[in-house]
C-alpha cells in the first residue's frame, strides 16, 4: 500500500482499477520484442509510415502555404527532408532487423539516441529541431496505428476506471463520456486549466499534482482515491478500505432533480443558475441536477480529440442531440481553440505564447471557412427556434463587430432562420473590461470568463500550477476586474452571467452576489452546494461582505475575512 498527495478538484472517495492515459503519444507506443521472421513484416510498416507522414507532410505544407507564406511553411518541407535522411531512417531499420523489436520501439530508441547527440552540440538551433524529429516521430506513430484513444492502456475495463493521466489536458477526456468512471487523477496541470474543468464536469472524485503516480501503477492497479483528504492509495489493504468507505463517491444521477434554475438567498432574491457542458453528458447531468438552462456550452468539445474537422452534418446532428437533450436554452459558445486547446488537424504557426496568440475568436481571421461551418451549422441546428451564441476572447469592439458580421453573412446563405438569435460576448481579457459598457450595449447577454480572466489580469499562465496563488479569485486585483464589469455592464441591462470556475465554489459564488451578479453558469455538480451557500445569507449580509473584500488589501486578509464563521 502507498500513499501520494495531490490537489483536489472534486472531493469525495473513489475505488477503481487504473486505466492509464499518456499525452505524450511516443510514451504511449507499444514496444513489443519480435522473432526474425517478424522483421521482414516490421519493415514493411515501418516505410509504409514514413510514407504515409511523407504525405502527409506535403499536404500540410500546401494547406500551410495557403493559410501562411510558403516561408512560413517552409518547416514542414523540412520535415519531409528529415525523412529522406538515411541517418534517421538507417537506424531504425536496423533497430528493427538486428535489435528485434517492433517498428514503433525502434522509433522511439533511434529518437533517443538522435536526441542524445543533438543536446552535445553546442549549438542552440541543433537543440531546437529536437521537437521537429519529435514531431516527425509521433506523426509516424499516427501512421502505425497509434490513434488518440490508443493512448488509453487497451484495458478494456467494464468496471469503472479510474483514469490516471500525464497531463490533465482537454483531449484527455475526448470520447470517455461513455465509459464508467470512478475517478481521474492527474500527474500534472493546474486547478483551473481546461483539463481540470472537464474532469470537474463528470462529478467524480478528482485530483491533480499527483507527481510520479504513472511510474507506480500498471494498467488495473487498484487504486483508492480519497480526495476528501487530498490522498491516492495505490493497491489498498482491507482496512484502510473499509474506514475510507468507497461506497460514498458522488455518483452521477443519484441527485433529486428539484428545480434548481435559479436559487434563493436567506431574504428570497433569486440567483438565475445555468449549466457549463461540453458534452451531451453535461447536459443531461445538468437536468439531473434541476438546472434546465446550459449558460455556456464548449463546442471546441466536438472538434478535439479528432482526426479530421467534423463536416457541417455532423456538427448539425451533434448541435441538434444538445438541444434535445433540454427543455431549456442553450448558449453555443463558438469555437474556442488555441492557448491550452490545439486541434491537430489544423496547422497553428509556432507561436511564443500561445495563450497571447491566436486564441478564440482571433483563430476566425485565419480559418474563415471554419467557423462559417460552424456557424451555419448552429443556425441549421436552431432554425425555427431561439438560438444563443457566444463569442469567445472578444478583446475589442471592433472585433465583437466582426463575429457580428460573419454571423449575419452566414444566415444571409440561409433560406430559413433561428426564430430569435442572440449573440452574447465573453469578457475575458482585460481589455474587455475598460469597454464592457460599449460591449454591453451591442451584445444581447455578456459572461464573464474568470478562467481567462484571471490568467490576463493576473499575467499567470492557467496552465501553470506553481502560480496557484495568482490564480486564486480573492487575489485584491481580481475582486476589483469583477466589481468594475458588473458596473461597467449595468446601465446597458443586459444580461450578464459569470461563467467560469469560480462560480461553482459556493464561497466564492456569494462574492459574486455581492458584487452585483445575479446568474452563475455553473459545474452542475455543484448545484446542492451552491443553492445550501447562497440561503445562508442576506443579500444585505452578502453585499456587506463583499465591500469589506473590496477593502482588503491582500489575498490573505481577503480570505481570512471569507473565512470569518459569521461570513463562512
Ligand atoms: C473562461 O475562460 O472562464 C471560460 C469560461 O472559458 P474556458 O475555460 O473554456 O476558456
Ligand atoms: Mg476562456
Amino acid at each position: 500500500m502507498k500513499v501520494l498527495k495531490g490537489t483536489v478538484l472534486t472531493e469525495g472517495v473513489a475505488l477503481g482499477g487504473a486505466c492509464l492515459y499518456r499525452e505524450d503519444i511516443l510514451a504511449a507506443a507499444p514496444k513489443r520484442d519480435i522473432s526474425k521472421d517478424e522483421t521482414a513484416a516490421e519493415r514493411k510498416r515501418l516505410q509504409a509510415a514514413i510514407e504515409a507522414t511523407k504525405r502527409d507532410l506535403a499536404e500540410t505544407f500546401a494547406k500551410a502555404a495557403r493559410a501562411l507564406s510558403p516561408t512560413e511553411a517552409s518547416i514542414f518541407k523540412v520535415h519531409s527532408m528529415i525523412l529522406e535522411d538515411p541517418s534517421f531512417i538507417e537506424p531504425m531499420e536496423r533497430g528493427i532487423s538486428e535489435g528485434l523489436v517492433n517498428a514503433e520501439s525502434s522509433i522511439v530508441s533511434s529518437l533517443a539516441d538522435y536526441e542524445k547527440q543533438f543536446r552535445k552540440l553546442p549549438n542552440e538551433y541543433f537543440k531546437e529541431r529536437i521537437q521537429d524529429l519529435h514531431d516527425i516521430a509521433s506523426r509516424m506513430m499516427r501512421h502505425l496505428g497509434l490513434t488518440h484513444a490508443g493512448f488509453r492502456c487497451r484495458c478494456q475495463r467494464r468496471d469503472p476506471a479510474v483514469l490516471v493521466a500525464d497531463l490533465l489536458t482537454a483531449s484527455v477526456f475526448s470520447g470517455l463520456s461513455d465509459k464508467p468512471l470512478a475517478g481521474i487523477i492527474a500527474e500534472a496541470g493546474s486547478k483551473i486549466s481546461h483539463g481540470a474543468i472537464l474532469a470537474k464536469t463528470l462529478g467524480v472524485p478528482a485530483m491533480t499534482e499527483v507527481r510520479g503516480i504513472l511510474g507506480q501503477v500498471g494498467c488495473g492497479t487498484r487504486i483508492l482515491i480519497d480526495a476528501s483528504k487530498g490522498e491516492v492509495i495505490l493497491d489498498p489493504d482491507p482496512e484502510t478500505l473499509a474506514s475510507r468507505a468507497p461506497g460514498r463517491r458522488l455518483a452521477a444521477g443519484t441527485a433529486k432533480a428539484r428545480d434548481r434554475s435559479s436559487i434563493a438567498t436567506k431574504d428570497g432574491t433569486r440567483i438565475r443558475l445555468s449549466a457549463n457542458a461540453g458534452t451531451i453528458a453535461d447536459v443531461a447531468h445538468a437536468r439531473e441536477r434541476g438546472i434546465k438552462d446550459i449558460g455556456l456550452l464548449r463546442t471546441e468539445a466536438f472538434f478535439l480529440g479528432r482526426a479530421q474537422e467534423p463536416s457541417f452534418d455532423e456538427q448539425v446532428d451533434a448541435y441538434r442531440k444538445v438541444m434535445a437533450a433540454t427543455d431549456g436554452a442553450v448558449t453555443f459558445r463558438l469555437l474556442d481553440i488555441g492557448g491550452d486547446k490545439l486541434i491537430s488537424y489544423l496547422q497553428f504557426p509556432k507561436e511564443e505564447n500561445p495563450n497571447l496568440g491566436l486564441k478564440g475568436m482571433r483563430v476566425y481571421e485565419e480559418y474563415p471557412e471554419l467557423i462559417a461551418t460552424q456557424f451555419r451549422a448552429l443556425l441549421t441546428a436552431g432554425l425555427g427556434r431561439p438560438l444563443r451564441i457566444m463569442v469567445p476572447m472578444v478583446s475589442t469592439l471592433d472585433e465583437f463587430h466582426r463575429a457580428k458580421a460573419r454571423i449575419a453573412a452566414a444566415l444571409k446563405r440561409l433560406d430559413r432562420v433561428p426564430s430569435c438569435l442572440s449573440v452574447g460576448c465573453m469578457v475575458e481579457v482585460p481589455s474587455a473590461v475598460y469597454v464592457v459598457g460599449d460591449l454591453a450595449e451591442e451584445a444581447d447577454f455578456l459572461s464573464v470568463g474568470t478562467n481567462d480572466l484571471i490568467q490576463y489580469v493576473m499575467g499567470a499562465d492557467r496552465m501553470n500550477a506553481k502560480l496557484a496563488e495568482f490564480h486564486d479569485p480573492l487575489q485584491p486585483a481580481v475582486l476589483k476586474v469583477l466589481r468594475d464589469i458588473s458596473a461597467g455592464a449595468a446601465p446597458a441591462g443586459k444580461e450578464l452571467s459569470v461563467c467560469g470556475e469560480i462560480a461553482s465554489d459556493p464561497s466564492v459564488a456569494r462574492v459574486l452576489v455581492g458584487l452585483g451578479y445575479r446568474h452563475l453558469s455553473v459545474n452542475p455538480h455543484q448545484a446542492d452546494k451552491l443553492e445550501a451557500a447562497l440561503a445562508e445569507s442576506t443579500v444585505g449580509e452578502i453585499e456587506d461582505l463583499a465591500r469589506g473584500l473590496l477593502r482588503s488589501k491582500t489575498l490573505s486578509a481577503a480570505r481570512k475575512l471569507l473565512a470569518e464563521p459569521a461570513r463562512a
